[in-house]
């Protein structure tokens, strides 16, 4: 018999199968291993006017964020090169070094591709 991959969410070997889906009993995640490495190939990261972006695009942000951490906001119209895509904490889905800034954590939501690269 084959083994049941450890839960995503938490790293739990206790997994167990319900149906189609697998379920973790520690921290109560259910997920389909079938579907999982499908939808990580289709997934695009898009722009907040639905470009799909791509690593090393450069792109400007079009909404003001709270940077934490830091008492400076990222202010609208900030330029960031050279973006790196990544499953981050939370919809952080863009890493990239900002100016003033350094490496950080983005939300493809609150950016815009600069088109002509
Ligand atoms: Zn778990």
């Amino acid at each position: 018999m084959s083994q049941l991959p450890p839960c995503p969410k938490c790293g739990s070997e206790y997994s167990y199968e319900m149906g189609e889906l697998l379920v973790c009993p520690e921290c109560a995640h259910e997920w389909n291993p079938n579907d999982q490495s499908d939808s990580e190939q289709t997934r695009e990261i898009k722009d907040a006017s639905g470009n799909v972006l791509v690593d090393g695009d450069d792109v400007t942000i079009v909404k003001d964020m709270k940077v934490k951490g830091s008492s400076n906001t990222l202010k609208v119209g900030t330029k960031v090169r050279n973006i790196r895509l990544v499953a981050g904490p939370g919809d952080h889905d863009i890493e990239a070094k900002v100016d003033g800034f350094g490496a950080m954590n983005l939300k493809s939501s609150i950016v815009r591709k600069v088109s002509g690269n």
